[in-house]
């Protein structure tokens, strides 16, 4: 619909270019309401000479980035396949990206995921190029993954990485890992990341900014005022449902339509809460063994095992003598397996400590006390904040105007946003009620501190 995205406008403003979008005043501030209606009849200000119906019932800017697909098919997508060693396929759209790439991916294969986010081989890019059309959404998902976790954690570090790069991938990164993990972050968190990945992105080559990519770094702040976390409203996930509800469809076909494509919706949505049914009240031995085939369909459980007969010294405190404690704890959102469990555990997890505080963690053990859950943990303290991300806190001190001021906002949220820790092991034991857990983490190990990102949180799937 012309006027929605033409060369006169985007969905939300008045921004001009058809292929490549230049930022300009929102429609919701600079024409709100009747007004954009009139400029619909008018046939103004990016709009066609035809009027479009649907808006008698909406307006343009009123719609929710799909977070996911803007990330995940553009600009994450494009830096990914940048990093990577320039291909005739796959030309450049400038030289922002070009980095040692051995380097780089070494990094991202030394980063910690915890399992259900474990990728091999993305960094090869072979996989993009081998995947057959059908499989496609899986490797968006997973390379979307693989951005924000591997990828943004191995830019902190990267010396190959030039400034401008650092900057936009970690803006990128944190935006998504924000809304993954709902974590707390500082005053204009979605202006700073955003204007600066557009800034550097920019600045670099116009022709990033397609306009999933404008979207995305023009207008996801005011987009979020307007709707929240859109991140829980992408319909990623729902994508091979809704591929599976319209299966055998063609578009011509118009008669009878919703009602063929609703009935498999129906029918999908109720086999699986009958299934669901069953295994809550009639768990029989058909039901737990289809389970053990679908165990996606499973109800989401907390449970431990795997007992932990002595604990060392260093990790006992008084609160849990005589508490039995478990080396395994599955979560909704994921395993915890600790030391005792495995040489190369699963135990990072985010939560809040007994006074309050949003903090990382090692998970050690879980038990039962006085009736309540309970987790035993090492906290992981930050280290001296004048030391943190030493790597961007050179490079903007270097940085001229106005570079260093993109910059400093960067950096800034890098320290004042929760989900991110650069720290250390403290030693300081700490028993939490498992409600207080409230993600888990990622991390990369770098010199004689660690970079500790917080991964899920937030009611989003994937
Ligand atoms: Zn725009």
């Amino acid at each position: 619909m012309k006027g929605h995205n033409s060369e006169g406008s985007c969905v939300y403003g008045l921004c001009g270019g058809t292929f490549h979008k230049t930022t300009a005043p929102s429609r919701s501030l600079s024409r709100p309401g009747q007004l954009t209606r009139n400029d619909a009849r008018a046939g103004t200000f990016g709009f066609g000479s035809t009027p479009s119906v649907v808006l008698d019932y909406t307006l343009p800017y009123e719609t929710p980035i799909d977070i996911l697909h803007n990330a995940a098919e553009g600009i994450y997508s494009t830096i990914m396949s940048e990093l990577l060693p320039n291909s005739r396929n796959h030309p450049r759209k400038s030289d922002l990206f070009q980095c040692d790439h051995s380097i780089h991916s070494k990094l991202c294969e030394s980063v910690f995921v915890p399992l259900q986010y474990k990728i091999t081989r993305m960094s090869s890019g072979s996989e993009k190029i081998t995947v057959s059309a059908e499989l496609s959404v899986v490797w968006l998902i997973r390379s979307f993954q693989y951005f924000r976790m591997n990828c943004g954690l191995a830019a902190l570090v990267n010396p190959s990485l030039k400034p401008y790069a650092r900057l936009s991938i970690l803006s990128l990164m944190l935006i998504t890992n924000q809304l993954y993990s709902n974590s707390s972050k500082g005053d204009k968190f979605f202006e700073h990341m955003t204007s600066a990945a557009r800034w550097t992105l920019e600045t670099a080559s116009k022709t990033y900014m397609t306009t999933k990519v404008h979207e995305l770094v023009s207008h996801l702040p005011e987009v979020i005022t307007m709707f929240g976390n859109v991140a829980c409203l992408s319909t990623f996930s729902f994508e091979h449902f809704y591929k599976y509800c319209l299966k055998g469809f063609n578009a011509q076909k118009t008669k009878g339509f919703s009602e063929s494509a609703l009935k498999r919706v129906f029918l999908h949505s109720a086999v699986r809460r009958e299934i669901r049914n069953r295994l809550e009240y009639y768990p029989s031995k058909t039901i737990t063994d289809f389970l053990k085939v679908t165990p996606q369909w499973d109800i989401m459980k907390v449970n431990w095992k795997s007992r932990i007969l002595q604990l060392k010294p260093e990790d006992a405190v008084p609160e849990i003598k005589n508490v039995e404690l478990f080396s395994v704890l599955n979560l909704p959102y994921g395993k915890l397996t600790s030391t005792y469990k495995k040489e190369y555990p699963s135990d990072i997890f985010f939560g809040k400590t007994s006074s309050g505080f949003h903090s990382c963690f090692r998970f050690v053990g879980v038990g039962i006390k006085d009736q309540n859950t309970i987790v035993l943990a090492e906290r992981i303290r930050s280290i001296n904040p004048a030391l943190q991300f030493p790597l961007v806190q050179k490079e903007i001190e270097e940085m001229a105007h106005p570079a260093n001021t993109y910059g400093s906002n960067v950096l800034f949220h890098l320290k004042r946003y929760s989900g991110l820790v650069h720290g250390r092991c403290s030693g300081e034991m700490e028993v939490l009620n498992i409600n207080d857990i409230k993600g888990l983490g990622a991390y990369l190990r770098h010199g004689d501190a660690t970079y500790y990102l917080q991964v899920n949180g937030a009611f989003v799937h994937n």
